[in-house]
């Protein structure tokens, strides 16, 4: 019978460890602040800009909330985030996506300063992580790694098998366990025998948004299996595997919810901390 790595246990205690540096930082005179840049009317996103705010609230981060209608031009956004990089009082920026068909994804990741970028998704933060010193990794993929960590889980040597290859999980998971020296494969949609791949993996981590797409054969006899995807199936949250079947194979694994999801926004927290502590020197 598997592990089952409870994300949400271990988000709090991450979170109260942080609220006790970050008490610590304020009696410094530090406060570190979060934006989140919210364009439309996306229900999703208005859940999950109001859960960072909260989040932020209960362990010490000051949070400001931009939201604009649909109809906001790019050139606006554009110049309310150059507004944000100089603002002193703010040490991350999130636009939270997705944005607007008629603003470019791209060009406002772009104008986010590196040294803000909280998320992990500029270039130049992609490209030191892709050279093994990262300054900001993106959220989720931290908060697999965390949790890995945190559940002694070893990596070395081990075969890490990545379902999904997008620039905000797949790809830099894969970056994070090659740097903790796994080998690593990355399957997509044009993957033959996914299942023959998944089955080869020690670690296994699906980030597909396709429901229990892992059957429970899929998984080798001891893997460790991440589950990224978040799916509505009759009003229920389901995730990439099939949870009962694969808890029966693997040696560890996260539920959907309770696992992976709660990481990300801590990740998010945990780096704005870093932000802050790094403008004032600290690191
Ligand atoms: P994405 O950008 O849509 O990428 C999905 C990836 O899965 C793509 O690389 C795609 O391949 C691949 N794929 C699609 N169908 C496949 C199939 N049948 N077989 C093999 N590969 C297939 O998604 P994402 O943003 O990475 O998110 C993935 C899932 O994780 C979603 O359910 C999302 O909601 C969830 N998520 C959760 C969190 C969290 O905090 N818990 C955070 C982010 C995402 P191609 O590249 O070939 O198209």
């Amino acid at each position: 019978m598997a592990t089952i790595i409870d994300g949400s246990k271990l988000s709090e205690e991450i979170r109260e460890e942080l609220k006790e540096e970050i008490s610590v930082l304020k009696g410094e005179g530090i406060t570190p602040g979060l934006t989140v840049v919210l364009v439309g009317e996306n229900p999703a996103s208005q859940v999950y800009v109001k859960n960072k705010e909260k989040a932020c609230e209960k362990v010490g981060i000051e949070s400001f909330k931009y939201t604009y209608a649909e109809d906001l031009t790019e050139d606006e956004l554009l110049n309310k985030l150059d507004q944000l990089n100089q603002d002193e009082r703010v040490d991350g920026i999130l636009v939270q996506l997705p944005l607007p068909e008629h603003i470019n994804e791209k060009k406002v990741i772009e104008k986010i300063i590196p040294e803000k970028d909280v998320d992990g998704f500029h270039p130049i933060n992609v490209g030191n992580l892709f050279i093994g010193e990262p300054l900001y990794s993106p959220c989720t993929p931290s908060g697999i790694m965390e949790m890995l960590k945190r559940y002694d889980i070893p990596l070395e040597g081990k075969q890490a098998v990545i379902i999904g290859r997008s620039n905000i999980v797949g790809k830099p998971v894969a970056m994070m366990l090659m740097k903790e020296n796994c080998t690593i494969e990355i399957c997509h949609s044009r993957t033959q025998d996914l299942a023959g791949h998944s089955r080869r993996a020690d670690i296994l981590v699906a980030a597909v948004g396709r429901s229990e797409l892992v059957k429970g054969d899929w998984v080798k006899e001891g893997a460790v299996v991440i589950d990224v995807g978040v799916n509505r199936v009759d009003d229920k949250l389901v995730g990439d595997v099939a949870f009962d079947e694969a808890k029966e194979r693997a040696s560890a694994i996260t539920p959907v919810p309770g696992g992976v999801g709660p990481m990300t926004i801590t990740m998010l927290l945990k780096n704005t901390v870093k932000s802050a502590k790094l403008r004032a020197g600290k690191i």
